[in-house]
Protein backbone atom coordinates (compact mmCIF):
# COMPACT_ATOMS: atom_id res chain seq x y z
CA UNK A 1 0.00 0.00 0.00
CA UNK A 2 1.25 3.67 -1.02
CA UNK A 3 1.88 5.62 1.57
CA UNK A 4 2.17 9.32 0.76
CA UNK A 5 4.19 11.72 2.11
CA UNK A 6 2.44 15.21 2.71
CA UNK A 7 4.24 18.51 3.29
CA UNK A 8 3.29 19.97 6.20
CA UNK A 9 -0.14 22.31 5.96
CA UNK A 10 0.20 24.40 9.36
CA UNK A 11 -2.85 26.46 10.12
CA UNK A 12 -1.60 29.92 11.16
CA UNK A 13 -2.22 30.65 15.24
CA UNK A 14 -1.54 34.79 14.15
CA UNK A 15 -5.48 34.77 14.45
CA UNK A 16 -5.67 34.13 17.49
CA UNK A 17 -4.57 36.12 20.63
CA UNK A 18 -4.03 34.80 23.54
CA UNK A 19 -3.84 36.92 26.73
CA UNK A 20 -0.92 36.18 29.69
CA UNK A 21 -3.32 35.89 31.90
CA UNK A 22 -7.03 35.80 32.52
CA UNK A 23 -9.69 36.58 35.14
CA UNK A 24 -13.10 35.57 35.98
CA UNK A 25 -16.13 36.50 33.76
CA UNK A 26 -18.83 37.62 36.03
CA UNK A 27 -21.31 39.66 35.50
CA UNK A 28 -20.46 40.69 32.13
CA UNK A 29 -17.02 41.31 32.23
CA UNK A 30 -13.67 40.31 33.32
CA UNK A 31 -12.57 40.52 37.05
CA UNK A 32 -9.67 39.70 38.81
CA UNK A 33 -10.22 36.96 41.78
CA UNK A 34 -11.61 37.73 45.44
CA UNK A 35 -10.30 33.99 46.93
CA UNK A 36 -8.56 32.41 43.95
CA UNK A 37 -5.60 31.43 43.31
CA UNK A 38 -3.43 31.04 39.66
CA UNK A 39 -2.58 28.06 37.49
CA UNK A 40 -0.97 27.62 34.20
CA UNK A 41 -2.98 26.10 30.88
CA UNK A 42 -0.39 24.75 28.37
CA UNK A 43 -0.69 23.32 24.96
CA UNK A 44 -0.65 19.52 25.45
CA UNK A 45 0.90 19.20 21.54
CA UNK A 46 4.43 21.17 23.05
CA UNK A 47 4.17 21.59 26.91
CA UNK A 48 4.47 25.52 26.00
CA UNK A 49 2.68 27.61 28.71
CA UNK A 50 -0.36 29.69 27.02
CA UNK A 51 -1.47 31.42 29.75
CA UNK A 52 -2.65 31.72 33.43
CA UNK A 53 -6.18 31.31 34.60
CA UNK A 54 -7.95 31.25 37.71
CA UNK A 55 -8.93 28.70 40.10
CA UNK A 56 -11.74 30.01 41.33
CA UNK A 57 -12.22 30.31 45.42
CA UNK A 58 -15.79 30.13 47.32
CA UNK A 59 -16.10 33.76 47.86
CA UNK A 60 -15.91 33.49 43.44
CA UNK A 61 -18.33 31.41 42.96
CA UNK A 62 -20.57 32.99 45.57
CA UNK A 63 -19.74 36.17 42.88
CA UNK A 64 -20.65 34.19 40.13
CA UNK A 65 -24.03 32.84 41.58
CA UNK A 66 -24.93 36.23 42.77
CA UNK A 67 -24.39 37.39 39.47
CA UNK A 68 -26.22 34.84 38.03
CA UNK A 69 -29.12 35.33 40.31
CA UNK A 70 -29.29 39.11 39.77
CA UNK A 71 -29.29 38.61 35.91
CA UNK A 72 -32.16 36.03 36.86
CA UNK A 73 -34.46 37.98 38.88
CA UNK A 74 -33.76 40.78 36.54
CA UNK A 75 -33.25 41.59 32.82
CA UNK A 76 -33.58 37.96 31.61
CA UNK A 77 -36.78 36.57 33.24
CA UNK A 78 -38.50 39.64 31.95
CA UNK A 79 -37.71 38.98 28.28
CA UNK A 80 -39.61 37.26 26.08
CA UNK A 81 -38.78 34.37 24.20
CA UNK A 82 -38.50 36.19 21.21
CA UNK A 83 -36.03 38.31 22.28
CA UNK A 84 -33.92 35.60 24.34
CA UNK A 85 -33.60 34.11 20.89
CA UNK A 86 -32.64 37.21 18.98
CA UNK A 87 -29.42 36.64 21.77
CA UNK A 88 -28.80 33.51 20.77
CA UNK A 89 -29.11 33.68 17.21
CA UNK A 90 -26.55 36.64 17.76
CA UNK A 91 -24.55 34.23 19.78
CA UNK A 92 -24.73 31.46 16.66
CA UNK A 93 -23.54 34.18 13.46
CA UNK A 94 -20.38 35.60 16.52
CA UNK A 95 -19.61 32.44 16.49
CA UNK A 96 -19.76 31.86 13.23
CA UNK A 97 -17.94 35.05 12.16
CA UNK A 98 -14.89 33.71 14.61
CA UNK A 99 -15.08 30.03 14.12
CA UNK A 100 -11.20 30.40 12.23
CA UNK A 101 -10.01 31.54 15.58
CA UNK A 102 -12.07 29.10 17.96
CA UNK A 103 -11.14 26.15 16.06
CA UNK A 104 -7.09 27.22 16.43
CA UNK A 105 -7.76 28.00 19.49
CA UNK A 106 -9.62 25.10 20.64
CA UNK A 107 -6.51 22.78 18.82
CA UNK A 108 -3.76 24.69 20.51
CA UNK A 109 -5.59 24.35 24.10
CA UNK A 110 -6.96 20.64 23.64
CA UNK A 111 -4.53 19.08 21.12
CA UNK A 112 -6.94 17.82 18.72
CA UNK A 113 -6.57 18.23 14.83
CA UNK A 114 -7.49 21.38 13.40
CA UNK A 115 -9.49 19.23 11.11
CA UNK A 116 -11.71 18.17 13.31
CA UNK A 117 -12.30 21.63 15.50
CA UNK A 118 -12.95 23.58 12.39
CA UNK A 119 -15.04 21.20 10.55
CA UNK A 120 -16.86 19.13 13.30
CA UNK A 121 -16.50 21.06 17.09
CA UNK A 122 -17.19 24.99 16.02
CA UNK A 123 -19.83 24.41 13.26
CA UNK A 124 -21.74 21.64 15.61
CA UNK A 125 -21.47 24.94 18.41
CA UNK A 126 -22.36 27.19 16.04
CA UNK A 127 -25.77 25.13 14.90
CA UNK A 128 -26.69 23.98 18.68
CA UNK A 129 -26.79 27.70 19.26
CA UNK A 130 -28.73 28.25 16.31
CA UNK A 131 -31.07 25.26 16.83
CA UNK A 132 -31.82 26.68 20.45
CA UNK A 133 -32.59 29.92 19.40
CA UNK A 134 -35.03 28.63 17.49
CA UNK A 135 -37.17 26.68 20.20
CA UNK A 136 -36.77 29.96 22.83
CA UNK A 137 -40.16 31.43 21.28
CA UNK A 138 -42.17 27.96 21.13
CA UNK A 139 -41.57 26.61 24.48
CA UNK A 140 -45.67 26.53 24.67
CA UNK A 141 -45.38 23.90 22.00
CA UNK A 142 -42.36 21.80 23.04
CA UNK A 143 -44.99 19.46 24.92
CA UNK A 144 -44.26 20.65 28.38
CA UNK A 145 -47.53 22.57 28.86
CA UNK A 146 -48.77 25.97 28.06
CA UNK A 147 -46.60 28.29 29.93
CA UNK A 148 -43.11 26.41 30.99
CA UNK A 149 -40.87 27.83 33.62
CA UNK A 150 -37.00 28.11 33.57
CA UNK A 151 -35.51 26.55 36.58
CA UNK A 152 -33.18 29.56 37.46
CA UNK A 153 -29.36 29.40 38.30
CA UNK A 154 -27.64 26.77 36.58
CA UNK A 155 -24.29 25.00 37.61
CA UNK A 156 -22.76 23.37 34.51
CA UNK A 157 -19.30 21.49 34.41
CA UNK A 158 -17.98 20.66 31.58
CA UNK A 159 -14.98 18.28 30.53
CA UNK A 160 -11.75 18.84 28.22
CA UNK A 161 -12.88 16.38 25.17
CA UNK A 162 -14.92 18.85 23.48
CA UNK A 163 -15.05 22.34 25.27
CA UNK A 164 -16.60 24.42 23.70
CA UNK A 165 -19.07 21.84 21.74
CA UNK A 166 -20.09 20.94 25.60
CA UNK A 167 -20.22 25.13 26.77
CA UNK A 168 -22.76 24.97 23.59
CA UNK A 169 -24.73 21.86 24.44
CA UNK A 170 -24.76 23.30 28.35
CA UNK A 171 -25.70 26.86 27.49
CA UNK A 172 -27.86 27.53 24.63
CA UNK A 173 -30.73 25.23 25.77
CA UNK A 174 -30.55 27.07 29.37
CA UNK A 175 -30.33 30.08 27.88
CA UNK A 176 -33.20 29.42 25.49
CA UNK A 177 -35.99 28.31 28.29
CA UNK A 178 -34.60 31.37 30.30
CA UNK A 179 -32.09 30.19 33.03
CA UNK A 180 -29.03 31.68 33.93
CA UNK A 181 -25.87 29.97 34.07
CA UNK A 182 -22.59 29.82 35.84
CA UNK A 183 -20.04 27.61 33.81
CA UNK A 184 -16.87 25.92 34.96
CA UNK A 185 -14.22 24.57 31.75
CA UNK A 186 -11.99 21.91 32.62
CA UNK A 187 -8.96 22.59 34.20
CA UNK A 188 -6.97 21.91 31.68
CA UNK A 189 -9.21 23.43 28.58
CA UNK A 190 -10.35 26.68 29.91
CA UNK A 191 -9.22 29.09 26.60
CA UNK A 192 -12.24 28.75 24.30
CA UNK A 193 -14.66 29.41 27.49
CA UNK A 194 -12.86 32.52 28.12
CA UNK A 195 -13.15 33.63 24.35
CA UNK A 196 -17.10 32.75 24.60
CA UNK A 197 -17.25 34.95 27.50
CA UNK A 198 -15.18 38.00 25.00
CA UNK A 199 -18.38 36.58 22.43
CA UNK A 200 -20.94 37.38 25.32
CA UNK A 201 -19.48 40.84 25.40
CA UNK A 202 -19.63 41.22 21.88
CA UNK A 203 -23.16 40.15 21.60
CA UNK A 204 -24.27 42.45 24.26
CA UNK A 205 -25.77 39.60 26.47
CA UNK A 206 -27.05 41.20 29.13
CA UNK A 207 -24.19 41.00 32.48
CA UNK A 208 -24.75 38.00 34.53
CA UNK A 209 -26.81 35.98 31.84
CA UNK A 210 -24.03 33.75 31.12
CA UNK A 211 -20.99 33.27 34.09
CA UNK A 212 -17.39 31.33 33.74
CA UNK A 213 -15.62 30.56 36.52
CA UNK A 214 -12.65 28.69 35.61
CA UNK A 215 -10.87 26.27 37.83
CA UNK A 216 -10.09 22.61 38.99
CA UNK A 217 -12.41 19.89 40.76
CA UNK A 218 -12.35 21.91 43.90
CA UNK A 219 -14.10 24.90 42.03
CA UNK A 220 -16.50 22.18 40.53
CA UNK A 221 -17.79 20.85 43.78
CA UNK A 222 -18.19 24.47 45.29
CA UNK A 223 -20.22 25.46 42.74
CA UNK A 224 -22.49 22.36 42.51
CA UNK A 225 -22.60 22.40 46.25
CA UNK A 226 -24.15 26.13 46.60
CA UNK A 227 -27.01 26.79 47.89
CA UNK A 228 -28.19 29.81 45.02
CA UNK A 229 -28.04 26.67 42.79
CA UNK A 230 -31.30 25.33 40.71
CA UNK A 231 -29.98 23.07 38.54
CA UNK A 232 -26.34 21.06 37.92
CA UNK A 233 -25.40 20.09 34.19
CA UNK A 234 -22.54 17.91 34.38
CA UNK A 235 -21.12 15.60 31.75
CA UNK A 236 -17.56 14.33 33.08
CA UNK A 237 -16.38 10.96 34.60
CA UNK A 238 -18.98 8.17 36.69
CA UNK A 239 -16.87 9.05 39.02
CA UNK A 240 -17.30 12.33 39.65
CA UNK A 241 -21.13 11.67 38.76
CA UNK A 242 -21.48 9.71 41.27
CA UNK A 243 -20.36 12.41 43.87
CA UNK A 244 -21.70 14.79 42.37
CA UNK A 245 -25.30 12.98 42.52
CA UNK A 246 -24.71 12.17 46.62
CA UNK A 247 -24.29 15.88 46.86
CA UNK A 248 -27.12 17.34 45.80
CA UNK A 249 -29.08 14.37 46.95
CA UNK A 250 -32.12 15.77 49.04
CA UNK A 251 -31.58 19.39 48.04
CA UNK A 252 -34.32 21.00 44.97
CA UNK A 253 -31.69 21.09 42.26
CA UNK A 254 -32.54 19.51 39.39
CA UNK A 255 -29.38 17.39 38.15
CA UNK A 256 -28.56 15.89 34.67
CA UNK A 257 -25.57 13.45 34.78
CA UNK A 258 -23.36 12.75 31.21
CA UNK A 259 -21.11 10.38 32.61
CA UNK A 260 -18.44 7.60 30.67
CA UNK A 261 -19.37 4.86 28.36
CA UNK A 262 -17.61 1.60 26.60
CA UNK A 263 -19.82 1.86 23.11
CA UNK A 264 -19.96 -2.00 21.80
CA UNK A 265 -19.27 -1.13 17.42
CA UNK A 266 -20.92 -4.10 16.27
CA UNK A 267 -20.04 -5.84 13.00
CA UNK A 268 -22.37 -8.16 11.38
CA UNK A 269 -20.99 -10.55 8.87
CA UNK A 270 -23.31 -8.79 6.09
CA UNK A 271 -21.60 -5.23 6.59
CA UNK A 272 -19.91 -3.44 3.84
CA UNK A 273 -16.47 -3.87 5.80
CA UNK A 274 -14.78 -1.29 3.48
CA UNK A 275 -17.43 1.09 5.00
CA UNK A 276 -17.36 -0.63 8.27
CA UNK A 277 -13.33 0.18 8.55
CA UNK A 278 -13.78 3.75 8.23
CA UNK A 279 -16.72 3.72 10.71
CA UNK A 280 -14.58 2.05 13.66
CA UNK A 281 -11.45 4.58 12.96
CA UNK A 282 -13.88 7.07 13.12
CA UNK A 283 -15.62 5.55 16.38
CA UNK A 284 -12.36 5.29 18.08
CA UNK A 285 -9.79 7.25 16.78
CA UNK A 286 -11.49 10.96 16.16
CA UNK A 287 -10.68 13.38 18.79
CA UNK A 288 -7.56 10.68 19.90
CA UNK A 289 -10.45 8.49 21.51
CA UNK A 290 -11.59 11.33 23.97
CA UNK A 291 -15.29 10.68 23.42
CA UNK A 292 -17.82 9.65 26.32
CA UNK A 293 -19.41 7.65 23.40
CA UNK A 294 -16.64 6.01 21.62
CA UNK A 295 -17.04 2.49 19.87
CA UNK A 296 -14.06 1.60 22.21
CA UNK A 297 -15.54 -1.98 22.07
CA UNK A 298 -15.21 -3.35 18.10
CA UNK A 299 -17.59 -6.95 18.30
CA UNK A 300 -17.20 -8.93 15.10
CA UNK A 301 -18.67 -11.46 13.58
CA UNK A 302 -16.19 -14.50 13.74
CA UNK A 303 -16.73 -15.48 9.85
CA UNK A 304 -15.71 -11.74 8.75
CA UNK A 305 -13.11 -10.71 11.58
CA UNK A 306 -9.93 -11.56 9.61
CA UNK A 307 -10.60 -9.98 6.89
CA UNK A 308 -12.10 -6.96 8.60
CA UNK A 309 -8.96 -6.65 10.93
CA UNK A 310 -6.37 -7.05 7.37
CA UNK A 311 -8.72 -3.67 6.24
CA UNK A 312 -8.34 -2.17 9.59
CA UNK A 313 -4.71 -2.18 10.07
CA UNK A 314 -3.64 -1.09 6.67
CA UNK A 315 -6.28 1.74 7.00
CA UNK A 316 -4.31 2.37 10.30
CA UNK A 317 -1.31 2.36 9.07
CA UNK A 318 -2.03 5.49 6.55
CA UNK A 319 -3.37 7.84 9.45
CA UNK A 320 -0.93 10.24 10.57
CA UNK A 321 -0.52 11.67 13.98
CA UNK A 322 1.28 14.77 14.41
CA UNK A 323 0.98 18.63 15.07
CA UNK A 324 -2.82 19.41 15.33
CA UNK A 325 -2.37 22.63 14.02
CA UNK A 326 -1.54 20.84 10.36
CA UNK A 327 -4.21 20.54 8.29
CA UNK A 328 -3.52 16.76 7.27
CA UNK A 329 -3.43 15.37 10.65
CA UNK A 330 -5.88 12.50 11.62
CA UNK A 331 -4.68 12.12 14.98
CA UNK A 332 -3.49 14.67 17.67
CA UNK A 333 -1.85 15.44 20.83
CA UNK A 334 -3.98 13.38 23.91
CA UNK A 335 -5.01 16.51 26.32
CA UNK A 336 -2.81 15.77 29.50
CA UNK A 337 -0.15 14.17 31.15
CA UNK A 338 -2.51 12.70 33.41
CA UNK A 339 -4.71 11.37 30.82
CA UNK A 340 -1.84 9.80 28.90
CA UNK A 341 -0.59 7.83 32.05
CA UNK A 342 -4.36 6.21 32.34
CA UNK A 343 -4.15 4.98 29.00
CA UNK A 344 -0.29 4.06 29.17
CA UNK A 345 -1.43 1.69 32.25
CA UNK A 346 -4.62 0.44 31.07
CA UNK A 347 -2.67 -0.66 27.57
CA UNK A 348 -0.37 -2.36 29.90
CA UNK A 349 -2.76 -3.86 31.49
CA UNK A 350 -4.43 -5.24 28.83
CA UNK A 351 -0.80 -7.03 27.59
CA UNK A 352 -0.42 -8.34 31.40
CA UNK A 353 -4.17 -9.53 30.97
CA UNK A 354 -2.94 -11.78 27.58
CA UNK A 355 -4.69 -9.58 24.70
CA UNK A 356 -2.34 -9.13 22.00
CA UNK A 357 -1.54 -5.22 21.16
CA UNK A 358 -0.61 -3.90 17.94
CA UNK A 359 0.14 0.23 16.47
CA UNK A 360 1.12 0.56 12.71
CA UNK A 361 4.42 2.10 12.58
CA UNK A 362 4.35 5.72 14.12
CA UNK A 363 7.09 8.30 15.07
CA UNK A 364 5.72 9.85 18.37
CA UNK A 365 6.87 13.48 18.68
CA UNK A 366 9.28 14.38 21.47
CA UNK A 367 7.69 17.09 23.04
CA UNK A 368 3.92 17.17 24.23
CA UNK A 369 1.89 13.79 25.01
CA UNK A 370 1.34 11.43 22.46
CA UNK A 371 0.12 7.83 22.42
CA UNK A 372 -0.58 6.11 19.07
CA UNK A 373 -3.28 4.48 17.85
CA UNK A 374 -3.42 0.99 18.81
CA UNK A 375 -5.57 -2.21 18.46
CA UNK A 376 -5.81 -5.14 21.53
CA UNK A 377 -7.24 -8.47 19.76
CA UNK A 378 -8.02 -11.69 21.59
CA UNK A 379 -9.86 -9.28 24.17
CA UNK A 380 -12.38 -11.19 26.25
CA UNK A 381 -15.33 -9.74 28.19
CA UNK A 382 -13.61 -10.06 31.75
CA UNK A 383 -10.53 -7.88 30.24
CA UNK A 384 -9.91 -4.37 31.85
CA UNK A 385 -9.67 -3.06 28.45
CA UNK A 386 -13.12 -4.59 27.63
CA UNK A 387 -14.43 -3.05 30.65
CA UNK A 388 -13.36 0.38 31.92
CA UNK A 389 -13.50 3.59 29.48
CA UNK A 390 -9.62 4.35 28.79
CA UNK A 391 -10.87 7.53 26.58
CA UNK A 392 -8.08 7.48 24.36
CA UNK A 393 -7.09 5.72 20.81
CA UNK A 394 -6.86 2.58 21.63
CA UNK A 395 -9.89 -0.09 20.34
CA UNK A 396 -10.30 -3.88 22.25
CA UNK A 397 -11.61 -6.69 19.80
CA UNK A 398 -14.03 -8.99 20.71
CA UNK A 399 -15.34 -11.71 18.48
CA UNK A 400 -19.04 -13.48 18.21
CA UNK A 401 -20.51 -16.19 16.45
CA UNK A 402 -24.82 -14.64 16.03
CA UNK A 403 -26.43 -11.42 16.22
CA UNK A 404 -28.11 -12.26 19.95
CA UNK A 405 -24.23 -13.40 21.60
CA UNK A 406 -23.17 -9.85 20.24
CA UNK A 407 -25.85 -8.50 21.91
CA UNK A 408 -25.18 -9.92 24.69
CA UNK A 409 -21.79 -8.89 24.82
CA UNK A 410 -22.61 -5.68 23.95
CA UNK A 411 -24.70 -5.07 27.07
CA UNK A 412 -22.35 -6.82 28.97
CA UNK A 413 -21.02 -3.31 30.48
CA UNK A 414 -22.22 -0.80 33.46
CA UNK A 415 -22.00 1.58 30.76
CA UNK A 416 -25.12 2.33 28.16
CA UNK A 417 -24.17 5.96 26.21
CA UNK A 418 -23.73 4.47 22.79
CA UNK A 419 -23.62 1.38 20.16
CA UNK A 420 -23.02 1.28 16.32
CA UNK A 421 -24.50 -1.49 14.14
CA UNK A 422 -23.00 -2.06 10.52
CA UNK A 423 -25.44 -4.82 8.23
CA UNK A 424 -26.55 -4.38 5.00
CA UNK A 425 -30.42 -5.23 6.25
CA UNK A 426 -32.59 -2.70 7.77
CA UNK A 427 -34.15 -5.69 9.30
CA UNK A 428 -31.07 -6.53 11.39
CA UNK A 429 -31.07 -3.03 12.47
CA UNK A 430 -34.33 -2.34 13.91
CA UNK A 431 -33.96 -5.54 15.64
CA UNK A 432 -30.29 -4.74 16.85
CA UNK A 433 -31.56 -1.36 17.89
CA UNK A 434 -34.24 -2.18 20.55
CA UNK A 435 -32.34 -4.53 22.09
CA UNK A 436 -29.48 -2.19 22.77
CA UNK A 437 -29.22 -0.87 25.95
CA UNK A 438 -27.12 2.56 24.51
CA UNK A 439 -29.16 6.08 24.50
CA UNK A 440 -27.99 6.54 20.82
CA UNK A 441 -27.56 3.46 18.31
CA UNK A 442 -25.84 4.37 15.07
CA UNK A 443 -26.91 2.39 12.25
CA UNK A 444 -23.82 2.31 9.12
CA UNK A 445 -22.52 5.32 10.95
CA UNK A 446 -20.74 6.22 14.28
CA UNK A 447 -19.66 9.37 16.15
CA UNK A 448 -22.47 11.21 13.94
CA UNK A 449 -24.26 14.71 15.95
CA UNK A 450 -26.85 16.57 15.78
CA UNK A 451 -28.28 19.49 17.88
CA UNK A 452 -31.73 18.49 16.77
CA UNK A 453 -31.34 15.07 17.99
CA UNK A 454 -31.55 13.19 21.75
CA UNK A 455 -28.24 12.30 23.63
CA UNK A 456 -27.98 10.20 27.13
CA UNK A 457 -27.66 7.66 28.68
CA UNK A 458 -28.63 4.36 30.49
CA UNK A 459 -27.11 2.67 33.22
CA UNK A 460 -24.05 4.47 34.49
CA UNK A 461 -23.56 6.25 31.82
CA UNK A 462 -26.18 8.94 33.50
CA UNK A 463 -29.41 10.58 33.20
CA UNK A 464 -30.95 12.99 31.50
CA UNK A 465 -30.72 13.84 27.87
CA UNK A 466 -29.07 16.80 26.23
CA UNK A 467 -29.82 17.94 22.38
CA UNK A 468 -32.94 18.42 20.68
CA UNK A 469 -36.68 19.17 22.30
CA UNK A 470 -35.99 16.38 24.69
CA UNK A 471 -33.23 18.84 26.10
CA UNK A 472 -35.11 21.24 26.97
CA UNK A 473 -36.79 19.21 29.32
CA UNK A 474 -33.54 19.58 31.66
CA UNK A 475 -33.97 23.35 31.87
CA UNK A 476 -37.66 23.65 32.64
CA UNK A 477 -39.86 23.33 35.36
CA UNK A 478 -41.31 20.00 34.61
P1 LIG B 1 -13.73 14.63 35.67
O1 LIG B 1 -15.05 13.99 35.75
O2 LIG B 1 -12.91 14.76 36.89
O3 LIG B 1 -13.88 16.11 35.06
C1 LIG B 1 -15.04 16.66 34.49
C2 LIG B 1 -15.29 18.07 35.03
O4 LIG B 1 -15.69 18.01 36.41
C3 LIG B 1 -14.09 18.98 35.00
O5 LIG B 1 -14.49 20.29 34.75
C4 LIG B 1 -13.56 18.81 36.41
O6 LIG B 1 -12.69 19.81 36.77
C5 LIG B 1 -14.83 18.81 37.21
N1 LIG B 1 -14.75 18.19 38.53
C6 LIG B 1 -13.80 17.35 39.03
N2 LIG B 1 -14.12 16.97 40.28
C7 LIG B 1 -15.29 17.56 40.59
C8 LIG B 1 -16.14 17.54 41.73
N3 LIG B 1 -15.85 16.81 42.80
N4 LIG B 1 -17.28 18.27 41.70
C9 LIG B 1 -17.61 18.99 40.62
N5 LIG B 1 -16.84 19.04 39.52
C10 LIG B 1 -15.69 18.34 39.49
O7 LIG B 1 -12.90 13.91 34.55
P2 LIG B 1 -11.31 13.90 34.41
O8 LIG B 1 -10.91 15.07 33.65
O9 LIG B 1 -10.64 13.70 35.73
O10 LIG B 1 -11.10 12.60 33.56
C11 LIG B 1 -11.06 11.33 34.22
C12 LIG B 1 -11.69 10.27 33.38
O11 LIG B 1 -13.07 10.59 33.19
C13 LIG B 1 -11.15 10.17 31.97
O12 LIG B 1 -10.04 9.35 31.93
C14 LIG B 1 -12.31 9.59 31.24
O13 LIG B 1 -12.31 8.20 31.36
C15 LIG B 1 -13.51 10.15 31.95
N6 LIG B 1 -14.11 11.30 31.27
C16 LIG B 1 -15.31 11.14 30.67
C17 LIG B 1 -15.88 12.18 30.00
C18 LIG B 1 -17.17 12.03 29.32
O14 LIG B 1 -17.52 12.86 28.48
N7 LIG B 1 -17.95 11.04 29.63
C19 LIG B 1 -15.25 13.48 29.89
C20 LIG B 1 -14.02 13.59 30.63
C21 LIG B 1 -13.50 12.52 31.27
P3 LIG B 1 -11.13 19.54 36.44
O15 LIG B 1 -11.00 19.59 34.98
O16 LIG B 1 -10.44 20.63 37.05
O17 LIG B 1 -10.79 18.21 37.02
Amino acid sequence: MPNFDYAPAPESRSIVDIQPSYGLFIGGEMVDPIDGTRFKTVNPATEEVLSEVVAAGSQDVDRAVDAARAAYDGAWSRLSGRDRGKYLYRLARIVQERSRELAVLESIDNGKPIRESRDVDVPLVAAHFFYYAGWADKLDYAGFGPDPQPLGVAAQIIPWNFPLLMLAWKIAPALACGNTVVLKPAETTPLTALAFADICQQADLPPGVVNIITGAGDTGRTLVEHPGVDKVAFTGSTEVGRQIARSVAGTRKKVTLELGGKAANVVLDDAPLDQAVEGIVNGIFFNQGHVCCAGSRLLVQESVADELLAGLKRRLTTLRLGDPLDKNTDIGAINSAEQLDKIRMLSEVGETEGAERWSPPCELPERGFWFPPTVFTGVSQSHRIAREEIFGPVLSVLTFRTPTEAIEKANNTPYGLSAGVWTDKGSRILWMAQKLRAGVVWANTFNRFDPTSPFGGYKESGYGREGGRHGLGAYLDV
